[in-house]
């Protein structure tokens, strides 16, 4: 496929469409759609990039609407990298990045919503969530942490939710960064050997690798029963980091592009002001 085409195909290659399985096992987390990295690529994410900067600023200008991303893949999928890729030159007034760790005491206090609608970006900025409510049925279902009959409700919760937020000028994108069981050993053990990546490893990420086949059943699911037509997931083949980035950054680019964003009228005439 040529890199023109490419483009203009992610979001409907790796959309996951709502009512149909996601059928994950069948994904190759390696697909690039026949592309190489290349200059001409880097080159394209480097566009898109500076187009998501700049579409921010209105974005930000016209304060009618939300954008949010939500990241998820398992440990070493490239959340904490494509975050930084994706939202460089992006003004920091108007972003606000949420990483989700385990709950804290007074989280768990209230429904498993609760922390994650009020970190949802205002109008006007742009959220990016690494890691999400979904953590409410993958690592918790995975750990059994509540009964199934509780975790089984969420989907239905979480798209109305989700819904929710739509419907309230939230454009919602979700992605799901796809890798192999073999490329995280190798991002696992460079966590393992290189002293500076250290602090980003513990020994239970070990632990929940073993657990893979149970995650990988959960996001099955997850990615199944919670792409929507309000909010779709796409399954990102992330294996090659900059098919990732290229893809990432074009559908959010794109996204951006087709929210009819513009400068709010001012509320005097100009042609009457001077200023001396
Ligand atoms: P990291 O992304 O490496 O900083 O790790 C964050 C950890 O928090 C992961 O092990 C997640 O599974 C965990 N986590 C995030 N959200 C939840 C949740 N709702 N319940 C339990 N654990 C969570
Ligand atoms: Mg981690």
């Amino acid at each position: 496929m040529s890199l023109a085409k490419a483009r203009r195909r992610f979001s409907e290659e790796f959309r996951v469409i709502p009512g149909k399985p996601a059928k994950l096992a069948k994904r190759d987390p390696e697909e690039s759609l026949g592309l190489n990295d290349a200059p001409e690529v880097d080159a394209i994410t480097a566009e898109n990039v500076r187009r998501i900067a700049d579409l921010q600023q209105l974005l930000y200008a016209d304060a009618r609407f939300s954008l949010l991303i939500v990241l998820q893949g398992i440990d070493a999928s490239g959340k904490d990298g494509t975050t930084r890729h994706l939202l460089t030159g992006v003004n920091p007034q108007g972003v606000r990045v949420t990483s989700f760790k385990a709950p804290t005491a007074d989280e768990l206090g209230h429904d498993y919503l609760w922390r994650i609608h009020k970190v949802c970006p205002g109008r006007g900025e742009i959220g990016l969530f690494n890691r999400s409510h979904y953590e409410d049925v993958l690592v918790v279902r995975v750990h059994e942490l509540v009964p199934k009959k509780v975790w089984s409700e969420r989907y239905r919760q979480i798209n109305q939710f989700e819904r929710h937020l739509v419907e309230n000028n939230t454009v919602v994108l979700k992605f799901f960064l796809h890798i192999s069981k073999d490329e995280q050993r190798t991002r696992l053990q460079e966590r393992i050997d290189n002293p500076k990546k250290n602090w980003k490893m513990q020994p239970k990420d070990l632990d929940e690798r073993k657990l893979w086949d149970d995650y990988m059943r959960a996001y099955e699911d997850a990615l199944t029963e919670c792409s929507t037509a309000a909010a779709p997931w796409h399954i990102i083949p992330a294996d090659r980091k900059w098919f990732r980035d290229l893809a990432i950054s074009q559908i959010v680019a794109d996204t951006l592009d087709g929210m009819d964003l513009r400068y709010p009228k001012p509320t005097f005439d100009p042609s009457k002001f001077r200023v001396v």
